[in-house]
């Protein structure tokens, strides 16, 4: 079945439409359109799978889909130019030139936690980069998934772009087909399974994963303003999210007033969404339990409310958590922020060193040296200074992670880079011909330490 669809994309990508940029770009629009007119259902859909509100759905998951497709039509003629590039002396009388190609055929494998956007963002680069592409959306969300197929269904042909439905298993067949490259979001385990599959065919792959996201605030950071963006960032989405700071450390002279500050943000901006029964479910009931068994794994000092009926537990705040516990060792996602103290700098530091290089950090500070001690002294795929999260929704910044976070990095530029190779050509005149490289006598040797210093 999957034979028949990849032969049938493969013989589409060899009409050579997707190789017009124009195409590419109408096909966008289309996207951008098709997206449009089903935004309502989409965002009916997302109610249904994750309770998200309409406003929520809006701001993390459509907003950044027309801001993402706006920018790559208007810049994708420039990307897309071949490049040319200078040769050295070595190469006199020839000239090189950098081609974006496609990759051919290409597979998006997509999580639940933002289903919309994490199945079209990865689209939108395929698209750009003149690929065809099958997704398989997350088996967790299936009322999403169910719109998203429509959508394409309706604005495409399957040659074209495809949706595949189905869980582990449909996921695990798509990937024994020859496919020219993967590009899969979710866990770590699941992109260790992604990746030792690819390997088989060689097939390259970019994976964007999760991981434990720290954010450490300076006794320097403004109190107030740092407790509102963690508990937005963290609490979003009822902490499902893949750059949500995942535990606190906090400089121990500051601890208690911030505290304060981030259970009065975390009343302000969630407390009538838990009242009102508009905050974001979670996922299922296997997810719900593992959240629910953290929190005896600390002493809750806010929050820890639950809902077994609806799957929701209010944002919850932990103290006195122990790094050998479970919920330390793995990405909690969920409403759970367990809170560190340090005294000094390096304290934090080796806390994070020592564990698997996260997908975000966040440093909260006045203080410009510390600041730039922390960026750059520790390895992380991306993050903010004094903000959490927003780093993702921006085209101008690649989004990525490395080692355990992941490989490679879209958005913007870096989608059409991810999604494309780059094909380089030395074209050599055939005016002269210089014989220096055909000859093995000391004159040619001394000539050619010469020119290679
Ligand atoms: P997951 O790894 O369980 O599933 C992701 C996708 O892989 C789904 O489509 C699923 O059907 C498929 N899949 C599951 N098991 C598989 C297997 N054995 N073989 C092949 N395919 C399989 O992830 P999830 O639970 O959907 O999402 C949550 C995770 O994703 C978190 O770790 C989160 O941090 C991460 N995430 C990362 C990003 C990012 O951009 N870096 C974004 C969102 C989520």
């Amino acid at each position: 079945m999957y034979v028949d669809l990849l032969e049938r994309q493969r013989l589409f990508f060899h009409q050579g439409k997707t190789r017009d940029i124009f195409f590419r770009k109408e096909q966008l629009e289309v996207l951008k359109r098709s997206i449009k007119t089903r935004e309502h259902d989409l965002m009916n859909a997302l109610k249904v799978d994750l309770n998200k509100s309409t406003e929520e759905a809006f701001l993390t998951e459509i907003a950044p889909l027309y801001q993402e497709i706006s920018h790559t039509i208007k810049h994708l003629t420039k990307w897309s130019k071949p490049q040319k590039v200078k040769a050295p002396i070595s190469h006199f009388g020839s000239r090189g030139v950098v081609y974006s190609e496609p990759h051919g055929l290409t597979l998006i494998i997509a999580p639940w936690n933002y289903p919309v956007q994490l199945a079209f963002a990865p689209l939108i680069g395929a698209i750009a980069g003149g690929n065809c592409a099958v997704i398989k959306p997350s088996e967790l969300t299936p009322n999403t998934s169910k719109i998203i197929k429509e959508l394409l269904n309706e604005s495409y042909s399957k040659d074209y772009i495809c949706v595949v439905e189905g869980a582990v298993e449909t996921s695990q067949r798509l990937l024994e087909q020859p496919f020219d490259y993967i590009f899969f979001t979710g866990s770590v385990a699941v992109g260790k399974v992604v990746m030792e599959a690819a390997a088989k065919q060689l097939i390259p792959v970019t994976l964007e994963l999760g991981g434990k996201s720290p954010a450490v605030v300076d006794k320097s950071a403004k109190l107030d303003l740092a407790a509102k963006r963690i508990a937005w960032g963290k609490f979003i989405n009822a902490g499902q999210t893949c750059v949500a700071p995942d535990y606190v450390l906090v400089h121990e002279e500051v601890k208690d007033s911030f505290l304060n500050h981030l259970k009065k943000q975390m009343d302000e901006l969630f407390s009538q969404k838990i009242k009102s029964g508009s905050y974001p479910r979670i996922v299922s009931e296997r997810h719900f339990e593992r959240l629910l068994s953290f929190l005896n794994e600390g002493e809750v000092i806010k929050g820890g409310d639950f809902n077994r009926e609806n799957l929701v537990i209010s944002p919850t705040l932990l103290e006195e958590v122990d790094w050998n516990e479970t919920m330390m060792k793995e990405e909690i996602f969920g409403p759970l922020l367990p809170i560190f103290s340090y005294r000094e700098a390096e304290e934090a530091i080796s806390i994070i060193r020592d564990r698997p290089c996260p997908l975000a950090f966040y440093i909260f500070a006045e203080n410009e040296e510390m600041q730039k001690r922390f960026i750059h002294e520790l390895p992380f795929g991306g993050g903010c200074i004094n903000d959490t999260v927003m780093h993702l929704a921006t085209p101008y910044l690649p989004f990525g992670g490395k080692g355990e976070s992941g490989i490679g990095a879209y958005h913007g530029y870096n989608s059409f880079l991810a999604f494309t190779h780059r094909k380089s050509i030395l074209k050599q005149t055939t005016r002269f011909d210089l014989p220096i490289r055909y000859r093995q006598d000391e004159k040619a040797m001394s000539l050619l330490r010469k020119i290679f210093r």
